[in-house]
């Protein structure tokens, strides 16, 4: 009995999960006009995405049916009929322009030949609700005759059918080949102006190897992609961003280009490749503990820029910046939860000046510690089976630093009414400028 109890508990578990199921076709027709269309077993009475940053769908994505509509409810974009009718399937037309997204890497980023890079993230939904146990989502990509889309490192024609899980990953469309070199297979936009070209071509093979060295080589070649589209309305800007097995960059707008600081691009690159580096502890699981990831990023990327580019001024410009603009984040609130939910650039200021701290009491406390151990011995307790959110990371940290930082860190991280300003500001004034140590 109780093992048929189980077995129908498994059994309507999984019809469940299977009910909420929606497959996703996303289609870009002869013209170039992008349409994505979702379709369920049974009908349903509404469709809501599984990533919602903003109610931006249901300003930019246009039902193909005056019957739909998006609404945006308590976070949620939901997708419903306008008569309250149940409904198993709808289509969208879609803008396929770059639109940046908060905290979200953006549903299309164009390549100047009319490639194309897609978040398959951006098209998950569910029927009625995403159920937290919902971690596969099906989706089919149809393109034009001649045209390539590379799924998972993969090369496809004209249509694939495939499945995603956790954030997604970024999918190529177009008509260009990938290069596959010694580091990389990568796809890089012919427009992008020819100092970026050489900045990527010199300086990531630099970046990999720095990494590989301190961090040990990864064991799988990533895909690199990076693409440059013009704007109409004068916007500008990049966003990179790295997803299992993928490192991408985007730059939109002139200005983006005119602005361009090589130095900056090379802290931008050194940031991402350490993301990659950071392997499966890289993308910790709760938004709040977002300062693990991101701070150590910013902080590899200072430690990458100290010792590729000979460079120490500018992890020291960094904390001092980073310090500013941390502390100012949280003279309001004092929460660092709370005011990092308002303000998720706090990750990276504040998560900068925090693993630096972290660095220091390494080398202070046992100098055969150093920080890429210490994420090697993160990475061992996440593949083990722990999860990968702040609480593990101070797991590991325990035994490297001192009893009263680690106290202070982990009701940073784990007590609401801690205050955070206080605690970041006894840091930065433990921060001698010129006192930096890096290991090389
Ligand atoms: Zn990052």
């Amino acid at each position: 009995m109780v093992k048929l109890g189980v077995f129908i508990a498994i059994a309507l578990y999984t019809s469940a999960l299977a009910a909420s199921q929606v497959s996703t076709l996303i289609k870009k027709d002869e013209k170039g006009q992008w349409r994505v269309t979702y379709s369920t077993a049974s009908p349903m009475q509404r469709m809501v995405f599984q990533r919602n940053p903003d109610g931006s769908r249901a300003k930019h994505w246009v039902a193909q049916s005056e019957l739909f509509k998006i609404l945006y409810l308590d976070g949620t974009e939901a997708v419903v009929r306008a008569d309250g009718r149940p409904f198993s399937e709808v289509s969208f037309d879609l803008p396929a322009v770059y639109t940046p997204l908060p905290k979200e890497y953006a549903a299309f980023s164009p390549f100047s030949d009319g490639g194309m890079l897609l978040h398959s993230g951006r098209f998950f939904a569910c029927a009625e609700h995403c159920q937290p146990e919902l971690n596969t989502w099906t989706l089919t990509l149809k393109v034009p005759i001649g045209e390539n889309i590379i799924v998972g490192g993969k090369l496809y024609q004209n249509e694939v059918t495939w499945q995603e899980r956790d954030s997604g990953s970024k999918l190529y469309l177009g008509k260009a080949t990938p290069l596959a070199g010694p580091d990389f297979i990568s796809l890089i936009d012919s427009e992008l102006p020819s100092i970026l070209q050489q900045q990527i071509s010199s300086q990531l093979p630099q970046l990999m190897a720095y990494f590989t060295s301190q961090m040990g080589a990864l064991n799988f070649r990533p895909a690199l992609f990076a693409s440059y589209s013009a704007t109409e309305d004068g916007s500008y800007g990049h966003q990179g961003g790295t997803l299992p097995g993928q490192i991408f960059m985007h730059w939109y707008g002139h200005k983006a280009i005119e602005k361009l600081q090589p130095d900056a691009v090379f802290w931008f690159f050194a940031h991402e490749v350490a993301h990659l580096y950071q392997r499966e502890a890289g993308a910790v699981d709760r938004s709040q503990d977002a300062w693990v990831h991101e701070g150590a990023a910013e902080y590899l990327a200072g430690l990458a820029t100290t010792a590729v580019q000979q460079n120490k001024q500018m992890l020291q410009q960094k904390l001092t910046d980073a310090g500013q603009h941390c502390a100012a984040g949280l003279e309001k609130q004092r929460n660092y939860a709370k005011a990092a939910a308002a303000n998720s650039q706090l990750h990276y200021s504040c998560g900068l000046l925090l693993n630096h701290a972290i660095d220091q009491q390494l080398q202070q406390v046992d100098p055969q510690m150093s920080f890429f151990r210490l994420w090697a011995l993160f990475n061992t307790l996440v593949q083990d089976g722990q999860t990968a959110q702040a609480s593990t990371y101070l797991t590991v940290l325990k035994a490297y630093v001192s009893a009263e930082f680690w106290q202070q860190l982990h009701l940073f991280s784990s007590q609401d009414d801690f205050d955070a300003l206080k605690f970041m500001q006894q840091l930065q004034a433990a921060h001698q400028p010129g006192q930096v140590k890096t290991k090389i």
